[in-house]
């Protein structure tokens, strides 16, 4: 079998990815990238991020600002030295990406155009109208095309990370189009595979994210840091969970409660619907729970009302709100309000890194909304998901190449003997056993059972009840058969080996939650109502084993500001 070798290995060709190769590019001239996706990079889900990316820019703003606004918005659980580097190469990185021909939105004066988003203090979101992560991902796709050194994998899924004396040494990957099992090796793999929001039924995600990279990490030892923290986006469309980009309410947008009320004035007044994304989520059900909601085919909502700001505002800023609203629910924002309710949008959790990106393994990192690399604590705010792609995309890009130069590549025989293991897993597993259990029915009792115990509000006996339920359904898993017993483009196969990816993460999520008994962020306990800085000031780490995770802490590492009540 005729191994390919790369120095550096990319899981991923979303924003986080692409950076990641380039800065690999650049810092280890010679070095041999390769970029494994599942699908052709610009589907990733980068490419769906709408309101925009976040980096000071103008007078009225400082570094300063935005890593407090950050820390806030994390209810203190980001880590404050990963927050303090963010802040501040957010802005060379913004500015090169423009270099890279990202057509970011100007003023009339020419200066690039800076918005107002959820829990930020001051305008300070770049955008590219409401199509921001289009034009990010089209500029890092075409700037990785300009290195003849990057050479790409697409279509192709990885199912395994492969370890040799404690170090990870490349990965077995799935060709989709052919349906054969390749190992290639690698001195350094980067894990850049998004988030996991399909583990919930209610999602914006895409259906490509699924955890994947995660549960890869998880698999051979690496802990997954505070899981336990979902976010939920306050504006999505009921039935769809097509996103309503937060620039709606940057740009001036309402939210009104079935009495015309702009119901937010009770519960965030300071920000009203520029408040941080937990607590604006919160306040739905709230006045669901009061009976000031509407009800529709596709359950409660409230409107998210745009017609003040007028055709003209809504065409140049908002141009893709009013093609999906046409599109998708017939309503024109210029002449109605807009039916939206929370929904499952972003991981704060993921595979542990420290401030470069490194995990615990040697050879493996991380970046992009499948690490945790500690910048969004128990919340993240909106627009710093798009710069933490870029600023820890290279960071994690460079460590990575630094190692790959002092490194060897493992033996070729070891890898192909277990690229020739899993090629036998995949067999027995999925066509050789014939199994009764389908992906599609375990897959939604997955997703029911979250949205039960670890959705916006959470208790101990829900969140038990949902721990029980995933250990019945991976027992389940091991009787899973396919119907499509072909080989090529056998998304059956690809569906069934992604749940397996989804069961480990909701795992290790609701484990964690449990175990989390306070109230911080995004992680809400009807049971533990506040924050509990005494005993859980702290990061969780989930560790897999043969029966229920593991579940370590580590500490927050604060630098200059002190845990203080969150209120806005
Ligand atoms: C609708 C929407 C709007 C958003 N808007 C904003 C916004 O305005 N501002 C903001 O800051 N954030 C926004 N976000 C969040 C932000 O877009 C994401 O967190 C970010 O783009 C994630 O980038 P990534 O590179 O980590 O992963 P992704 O872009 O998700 O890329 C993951 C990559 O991994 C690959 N992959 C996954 N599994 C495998 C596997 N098993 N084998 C091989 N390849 C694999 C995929 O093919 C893909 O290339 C939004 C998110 C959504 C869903």
């Amino acid at each position: 079998m005729n191994i390919p070798k790369h120095d550096v290995l990319l899981v991923g060709g979303g924003g986080a990815g692409l950076r990641a190769a380039i800065a690999a590019s650049e810092t280890y001239r010679g070095a041999d990238i390769g970029v494994v996706s599942k699908v052709y990079p610009m589907r990733s889900h980068t490419v769906s991020a709408e309101g925009g990316t976040a980096a000071v820019l103008r007078e009225d703003d400082n570094l300063d600002l935005h890593a407090y606004d950050t820390i806030k918005g994390s209810d203190f659980l980001g880590d404050q030295d990963v927050v303090e580097a963010f802040v501040k190469e957010a802005v060379d990185e913004v500015i090169q990406l423009e270099h890279w021909g990202c057509p970011w939105s100007r003023d009339e004066d020419g200066r690039v155009s800076v918005r107002a988003f959820g829990g930020m203090s001051v305008k300070r979101t770049l955008y590219a109208a409401d199509k921001t992560g289009f034009h990010m991902l089209h500029a890092l796709f075409q700037t990785s095309l300009k290195y003849d050194a990057i050479t790409r994998y697409d279509e192709w899924f990885v199912t395994s990370l492969l370890v040799e004396d404690g170090r990870v040494c490349g990965v077995t990957a799935l060709n989709i189009r052919s349906g054969n099992i390749h190992a290639i090796s690698a001195k350094s793999v980067i894990i850049c595979t998004g988030g996991a929001g399909k583990i919930f039924p209610f999602t914006t995600n895409a259906a490509i994210k699924n955890g994947d990279g995660m549960a890869l990490a998880y698999r051979i030892g690496c802990p997954l840091k505070d899981l336990e923290f979902v976010q939920y986006h306050p504006t999505g469309l009921p039935g769809t969970g097509i996103l309503m980009t937060e620039a709606s309410r940057g740009e001036g947008g309402h939210l009104v409660n079935s009495k015309g009320e702009r119901y937010l004035s009770e519960y965030v007044p300071g920000k009203m619907e520029l408040g941080p994304r937990d607590i604006l989520s919160r306040s739905f059900i709230h006045e669901e729970r009061k009976g000031n909601v509407f009800e529709g085919p596709d359950g409660s909502y409230v409107h998210l009302d745009l017609r003040h700001l007028g055709e003209k505002v809504i065409d140049e800023k908002l141009p893709f709100v009013r093609e999906l609203t046409r599109n998708y629910v017939g309503i024109d924002p210029v002449i109605e309000p807009i039916p939206v309710r929370p929904v499952v949008h972003y991981c704060m959790g993921g595979v542990h890194t420290d401030i470069h990106g490194a995990t615990p393994i040697s050879g493996l990192y991380a970046a992009g909304e499948a690490a945790c690399v500690s910048l969004n604590g128990a919340n993240r705010l909106g627009s710093n998901s798009l710069t933490e792609c870029l600023v820890f995309g290279a960071r994690a890009g460079q460590v990575a190449a630094q190692h790959a130069a002092d490194t060897d590549f493992a033996d070729s025989a070891s890898m192909v003997k277990m690229a020739q293991d899993e090629q036998k897993r995949i067999e027995t597993q999925f066509f050789g056993n014939n199994g009764k259990e389908r992906v599609a029915n375990i897959r939604d009792d997955l997703r029911q059972t979250m949205e039960e115990g670890a959705g916006i509000f959470r208790t101990e006996d829900a969140l038990k009840a949902t721990c029980d339920t995933i250990r019945a359904l991976k027992e389940r898993y091991k009787n899973i058969g396919i119907d499509d017993h072909s080989r090529v483009f056998n998304t059956d196969l690809v569906n069934a080996l992604e749940l397996g990816y989804m069961l480990d993460v909701a795992e290790g999520l609701a484990h964690s939650a449990l175990l989390r008994r306070e109230s911080r962020g995004s992680h809400a306990r009807s049971d533990y109502e506040e924050r509990d800085d005494e005993n859980f000031l702290k990061h969780s780490l989930a560790y897999q084993t043969d029966g229920d995770p593991r579940i370590e802490y580590m500490p927050v590492t604060l630098t200059r500001w002190e845990p203080e009540e969150r209120t806005y």
